[in-house]
């Protein structure tokens, strides 16, 4: 890592959202019409901005958190739960709606059904980002992802600094404008997102992929393969690279892509190059998998190097 950590700017802002997760155990998940009987609730700090903000936090990031959370029990689970993880909270906005929920049922096998209220994060608007200007001027590196309105993830775009770097994961998946798609550096895509993206042209696999994404303006991407760690293409070198995950016993894959993003932002903040940032983030991907949970399985650097 070239620690480029000189002046006291974030590593990383994150513009995203936030949502308590409400958990609950089944045996089967009810069909239409039914109702089952199921554990106890458990309640958990999510949504994937509050997750990358985290993970980055815990991994030893100075980090800083743009999302909007309500006036209530959950908005204040989610503000404690960042600040118990050092990061700085002081761009969170609360109120206008209820905090973000996703509904959750599992059954033995793993299997969930998920319905998610965006509540207050889907009041995180364009004029909330004009109005957090100095959190971006002060940032190194944004990540955005798509559980906020799209044309706030626009504004985030358009005000961040001439030297601030654009990390964006499009999930959910959803159609991005071409001034989004060439901010992006990288843009960041599980499977299930390159196609959706590429559509019919997707290709046979990742290697088509790559430069598919490539072609639609982004100046690098990364596309994260699970197990099979991350294939990594960048326009300016040409390059494209394989970087293989540790083998792990997979717990629970819950937060991987979240942890992965927020590691790679992270170190593309700190000065390193992006083959060395995806070999870093690969690692804090494969340590994610092997706990239980979303915030709760994301690593410390010493749990990284302890892989
Ligand atoms: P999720 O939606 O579960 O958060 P994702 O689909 O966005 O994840 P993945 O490609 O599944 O993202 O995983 C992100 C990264 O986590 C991978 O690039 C890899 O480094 C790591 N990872 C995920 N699953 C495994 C696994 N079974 N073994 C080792 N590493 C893994």
């Amino acid at each position: 890592m070239h620690d480029n950590a000189s002046d006291d700017r974030y590593d990383l802002l994150v513009v995203g959202s936030a949502n308590a997760d409400l958990v609950i155990g089944v045996e089967r998940r009810p069909a239409p019409g039914e109702t089952v009987l199921g554990s106890d609730l458990a309640v958990h700090p999510g949504g994937k901005g509050a997750n990358q903000a985290l993970a980055a936090a815990r991994l030893g990031a100075r980090t800083a958190l743009l999302a909007r959370v309500g006036d209530d029990d959950h908005g204040r689970l989610l503000l404690e739960s960042q600040r118990a993880a050092g990061v700085d909270t002081g761009g969170v906005l609360v109120g206008g709606a209820p905090t973000g929920v996703a509904l959750i049922t599992v059954d033995p096998s793993g299997d969930n059904s998920i319905v998610v209220s965006p509540g207050a994060n889907g009041r995180l608007t364009p004029e909330d980002v004009r109005a957090a200007a100095p959190l971006l001027a002060a940032a190194r590196v944004i990540s955005v992802q798509l559980e906020i309105p799209l044309d706030t993830v626009a504004e985030t775009v358009r005000g961040r600094g001439p030297d601030t770097r654009l990390v964006l994961n499009p999930s959910p998946p959803a159609p991005l404008p071409g001034e989004v798609l060439a901010a992006c550096d990288p843009l960041v895509v599980n499977e299930h997102e390159a196609r959706y993206i590429l559509g019919e042209n997707a290709g046979e696999g990742p290697h088509d992929w790559a430069p598919a994404l490539l072609a639609l303006g982004p100046r690098s991407v990364v596309i994260t393969l699970g197990a099979a760690g991350a294939l990594v293409a960048d326009s300016r070198t040409g390059s494209l690279d394989h970087l293989v995950s540790p083998k792990v016993e997979a717990v629970d894959t819950t937060g991987a892509g979240d942890a992965f993003t927020a590691a790679l932002a992270w170190r593309l903040g700190r000065g390193d190059d992006l083959r060395e940032a995806a070999a870093f983030a690969v690692r804090v991907g494969a340590a994610a998998v092997t706990a239980r949970g979303a915030q709760e399985s994301f690593p410390t650097l010493e749990g990284v190097d302890a892989l």
